[in-house]
């Protein structure tokens, strides 16, 4: 009998058959459908999982179009995960297709318990960190992908297994935005003043900073159409914002499809449980080099690690509560940490730990965008 996946079926390397039936019974979740999230889902559609759950909250732009391949002239001004699913499904009319004109962050936690595996192909750290977050909670694999031109990498998270994405943070993002309620908007206004950003006047500068727009990482990742609803924005020059303080990275779709095949190939192995390489591969398109790093989990990491040192807090016992946001925030680099503490959400600033009976032992927890869960940490005082 003709068989779609004949060829696949045929591999079986180092005691490890393929195993046509579990890949069809696998459910993947893919978050951004861009250069790498066209090129990982097209692969993963074609070898035959049984349904891929796409998110992305763009529309198809021209400039799209030289490099992603599941968008066609037509499809310019519609939502991506529209034109991806009907391409898809042409493809290969035997998968299923979920989409979502969304927000990571906006889609239920069901369907990211449903996934097998999750695949990124976001174009943001902290949108990686937050996918990272729901994989380590739910202990769900994460292969995550980047490009910069020639050059690329791609990241696979086995969670409690292989370092996660907070073990070993990208370098440059170490540095901590701060934007905890102290800032006026005169911070933001001097953030600003170096991207010269033409038509940006401190009014609506003290407007975005009524809005919640407090520092320039929020504005980077602000939606245009949040930002041209706010009074003295128009479209262009909320455009212009997001051109000066988040520059599209230059992107070539051979370079994709080099990373988004080891992506969706790592994605596969995990899936069928063949042995795998690495954690975490970098790719350099002029050398053709491809090297492999095999780094170790960190015990202290403060998302997946099991340490006391993860888990807990030192604390000076005479801290405010502003204090151990601060030491949080610099510790975790999360910039917007908001304290839970038994019935007390969000605990006042100015209060001390002392002022709400917070001891030694007890937990409090930590509330942030960049993490879909709390996280609990066990209070240290220090006398
Ligand atoms: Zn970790």
């Amino acid at each position: 009998m003709e068989d779609r996946y004949h060829r696949q079926k045929l591999v079986n390397i180092m005691g490890v058959a393929w195993n046509q039936d579990k890949l069809m019974n696998s459910t993947a979740l893919i978050a951004g459908v861009g250069a790498l999230g066209c090129e990982s889902a097209k692969n993963l559609a074609l070898m035959g999982l049984k349904k891929l759950i796409i998110i992305d909250n763009d529309v198809v732009e021209l400039s799209n179009l030289s490099r992603q391949m599941l968008f066609h002239d037509q499809d310019i001004g519609s939502p991506k995960v529209a034109a991806a699913e009907r391409n898809l499904m042409e493809m290969n009319p035997s998968i299923e297709v979920e989409k979502y004109y969304e927000s990571i962050e906006n889609i239920p936690m069901e369907k990211y318990q449903e996934a097998d595996i999750f695949l990124s192909s976001l174009d943001n750290f902290e949108g990686r960190r937050y996918l990272n977050s729901i994989a380590v909670s739910l202990k769900k694999p994460f292969v995550d992908a980047g490009t910069h031109g020639f050059f690329g990498h791609v990241r696979v998270i086995i969670p409690h297994e292989t370092p996660c994405y907070e073990c070993y943070p990208p370098k440059e993002k170490q540095r901590v935005w701060c934007s905890l309620r102290r800032r006026k908007p005169s911070d933001l206004l001097n953030e600003l003043k170096e991207y010269r950003i033409k038509g940006l006047t401190p009014k609506i500068v003290e407007e975005l900073f009524s809005r919640g727009y407090k520092t320039e990482l929020d504005l980077k990742y602000a939606k245009l159409k949040d930002l041209t609803s706010i009074p003295g924005v128009s479209e262009s020059l909320a455009k212009k914002i997001q051109e000066k303080i988040a520059p599209k990275l230059p992107a070539i779709l051979t370079t994709n499809a080099i990373i988004a095949g080891i992506q969706s190939q790592e994605a596969i192995k995990v899936l069928l449980g063949f042995p795998r390489t690495a954690e975490m591969f970098r790719y350099n398109g002029i050398t053709g080099g491809l090297d492999y790093l095999n780094r170790e989990r960190r015990a202290d990491c403060w998302l997946c690690g099991v340490g006391e040192e993860a888990q807990q807090i030192n604390v000076d016992s005479n801290a405010t509560v502003l204090d151990l946001k601060v030491q949080i925030a610099q510790k975790y680099a999360i910039p917007d940490p908001e304290i839970a503490y038994k019935e007390y959400f969000p605990l006042g600033e100015e209060l001390r730990l002392q002022d709400v009976g917070a001891k030694s032992g007890e937990n409090i927890f930590v509330i942030s965008k960049q993490i879909a869960t709390p996280k609990t940490l066990k209070l240290n005082l220090l006398k």
